[in-house]
């Protein structure tokens, strides 16, 4: 399979500490893989280093075979790469659709364009169909459900139309069957061919979801391997004890 997404070798520190350590990832074109790892094992600054919100000390990250490590995190959205915050921070004021015409207008086409108005438009409902969301189109973000938020959340994110997609904890605090829903949103957009990382602590959903899992501990990758592999991994168990 063809790679989309190398991390080769990276370290990130902040100040004295070390984040991420010598970590090495390959993400093959529509691969589903969880992320996974006790808190502050570095998982989020893993994804803010592959979508360019964090500089890296060493290492590279390579997209579809390009070196991108010094592309900026604009830059590397319009490549391809998407990815949702842990804490969706939408317009409250707006509506749902208009909080997609933000990024639309600005990643997809560039510019502003009140020519563009009607395509843009059909595009964000087409992004809210696709995370169900098309039937609140109209209401203030602000009012907006905790699963709603993260359906808004995603949609944002694909609506620049990624070939990768990485998800921070996109179910956290959600209701079971809240979590399932988002589940078979997922794989939905993975079944189009959005390649997709996900980060989440809830462990049935990481197990129904990934192809692989990997595991960070305080900075590095303890595992990578088949959800068994993983789960059923020594060093895995261990990290998570006491947590
Ligand atoms: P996770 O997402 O796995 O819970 P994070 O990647 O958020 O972990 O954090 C990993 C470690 O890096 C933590 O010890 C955290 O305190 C530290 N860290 C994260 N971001 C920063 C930052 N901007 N400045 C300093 N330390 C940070
Ligand atoms: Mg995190």
């Amino acid at each position: 399979m063809a790679s989309l997404l190398q991390v080769e070798d990276v370290t990130k520190r902040f100040f004295g500490f070390t984040a991420l350590s010598n970590v090495s990832l390959d993400v093959a074109v529509g691969e589903r893989i969880g992320l996974i790892g006790p808190n502050g094992s570095g998982k989020t600054t893993l994804i803010n280093c592959i979508s360019g919100v964090l500089k890296i000390d060493t290492g590279a990250i390579l997209f579809q075979g390009e070196n991108i490590s010094a592309l900026a995190s604009h830059r590397r959205a319009k490549a391809g790469m998407a990815r949702t915050f842990q804490i969706p921070m939408p317009f409250r004021s707006m509506s749902v659709v208009d909080n997609l015409m933000v990024p639309l207008e600005y990643i997809v086409h560039g510019l502003i364009d009140m020519a563009n108005v009607e395509s843009v438009y059909s595009e964000a409902h087409e992004s809210l169909r696709r995370v169900r969301l098309a039937d609140r189109m109209n209401a203030r973000a602000g009012d907006l459900s905790q699963v709603e938020l993260r359906k808004l959340e995603l949609a944002r994110a694909i609506s620049a139309r990624p070939k990768l997609l990485v998800c921070d904890e996109a179910m956290a605090g959600l209701a079971a069957k809240e979590v399932s829903e988002i589940l078979d949103i997922l794989l939905e957009l993975n079944s189009t061919g959005i390649t997709i990382i996900m980060v989440e602590h809830i462990m049935q959903a990481v197990m129904r979801f990934s192809q692989r899992i990997v595991c960070l501990s305080a900075g590095r990758i303890i595992c990578d391997g088949l959800p068994e592999e993983t789960m059923s991994n020594p060093e895995v168990r261990r990290a998570y004890l006491g947590n």
